[in-house]
């Protein structure tokens, strides 16, 4: 058997920290390189195939290459990628966008679910006056410095969940409560009166694998944040178009001020996107004073994929999907019924996880008391039974409308399979 992907991450560690481009993506020994993707499967460089459920991330959920995002891609190319000028797919995209949105009645879109986070806090920050914001620990809303604290993803994979190089002037403004825990966001709100601009979560945690809201603890921070005067921003950059078209807030019902967007909208091409009534984003640059540019934003490309993505999933609706995920959820639960090894199966609709602890994970500290040595060692024997899963116990695992039945029958054999031998 070749071994190319480790030659390939030998030489990439000489020249790329990790080796990689991103820190999510390194895990021991090495990271499989891959050559290509077709639906549910990727395939390496050494010829080997996986199921994925790491799915980039999230972003693919029609799974990879899917006919109509590459047809979309392919035309745009042919016709240029970029002009620096405005294009019809952009009105398209956002009238999609606000059809889907009711709480989005204008947008902007940028390149990264990290510069929508970054806009949608500066955006609060201008429109309120005030300089604070409430953050929830182990929430993920992207890599910039307002938000590097206790962030979830690779930054708590790899143990650093304060980034050396974010001012402490800069963390100062970011007050921490916990999640599913609606009094201590109250008494960080209260110990802060009229300073906070922003409360900031995802409806549904998906960066320490996936957690779900509590009954009443979105509406409860709608009104927390209404009583306070601070913005609340929904950052459904993993849950919009993925737990239904209108994401998380029409599931449960809860409108916030700010959504940002990204990941799926852009159909596995770059995006982000940040929106909210007419009155708030009509502070944004040329209209108002809250600044936002970007060479790469809304650019056709991205454009194009997110638009033929968007029309696919509007014709399918996601119940098949749904289904999917409940299938693999019930399915590992009975598989692993027997099994001496504490576990949580987590999830909604599209998005899983198993968590290897003997309670249920509702916020960042349980997170942290998941066995995620065992994890690392379930995951390296799942590559081996052909089941790419996304490589930490702090991610989440996707279904996109490309898996099978029979291909979740067998990731759900694999894992009980799997965690069987790695434990005994
Ligand atoms: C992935 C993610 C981001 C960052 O998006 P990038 O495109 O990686 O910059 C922000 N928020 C959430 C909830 C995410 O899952």
């Amino acid at each position: 058997m070749s071994d190319r992907s480790r030659q390939l991450y030998e030489e990439a560690s000489k020249l790329m920290p990790g080796g990689v481009s991103s820190p999510v993506r390194a895990f021991r020994p090495y990271p499989r390189y891959i050559s290509r993707g077709k639906g549910s499967r990727i395939f390496d460089v050494d010829g080997r195939e996986y199921i994925d459920h790491c799915m980039a991330f999230g972003p693919l959920i029609l799974g990879h290459a899917h006919p109509s995002v590459v047809r979309a891609v392919q035309e745009q190319a042919e016709s240029g990628t970029l002009y620096g000028a405005p294009v019809e797919d952009e009105v398209r995209f956002a009238e999609a966008i606000v059809r889907n949105y009711p709480s989005i009645e204008m947008l902007r879109v940028v390149s990264t679910g990290t510069e929508a986070t970054m806009h949608a806090l500066r955006l609060a920050r201008g429109y309120t006056g005030r300089s604070k914001v409430l953050k929830f620990e182990g929430c993920f809303h992207g890599a910039h410095d307002a938000v590097l604290v206790k962030a979830g993803s690779g930054a708590t994979t790899h143990s650093a969940p304060n980034s050396l190089g974010v001012l402490e002037e800069v963390a100062r403004n970011t007050l921490l409560a916990l999640y599913n825990d609606l009094s201590s966001a109250a008494s960080a709100l209260d110990a802060n009166k009229g300073e906070v601009a922003a409360i900031i979560v995802e409806p549904v945690m998906g960066n320490i694998g996936p957690v779900l809201p509590r009954e009443g603890f979105l509406q409860g921070l709608r009104d927390l944040a209404t009583e306070h005067g601070a913005l609340l921003i929904f950052d459904e950059v993993i849950t919009g178009f993925r737990l239904s078209m209108g994401g998380a807030q029409r599931l449960f019902g809860v409108t916030p001020d700010i959504t940002t967007l990204g990941k799926i909208a852009g159909g596995g091409m770059p995006i982000g996107v940040f929106g909210a009534s007419r009155e708030i984003m009509e502070m944004v640059s040329p209209m108002g004073k809250v600044y936002q540019a970007g060479t790469f934003s809304g650019n056709p490309m991205s454009l194009a994929a997110g638009l033929a993505t968007i029309k696919e999933l509007e014709a399918q609706g996601h119940d098949g999907l749904d289904r999917k995920g409940d299938l693999l959820r019930r399915g590992l639960s009975e598989a692993l019924r027997g099994s001496k090894v504490p576990h949580q199966v987590a999830g909604i609709g599209s998005m899983f996880q198993l968590f290897l602890s003997s309670r249920p994970v509702i916020n960042y500290r349980d997170a942290l008391g998941t066995d995620t040595a065992l994890f690392d060692r379930m995951f390296l024997r799942l590559l081996d039974k052909g089941v790419y899963l996304a490589p930490s116990q702090f991610e989440t695992n996707f279904l996109s409308t490309a898996h099978s039945e029979e291909d979740v029958r067998r990731v759900v054999d694999a894992i009980a399979e799997a965690l069987a031998e790695v434990s005994s």
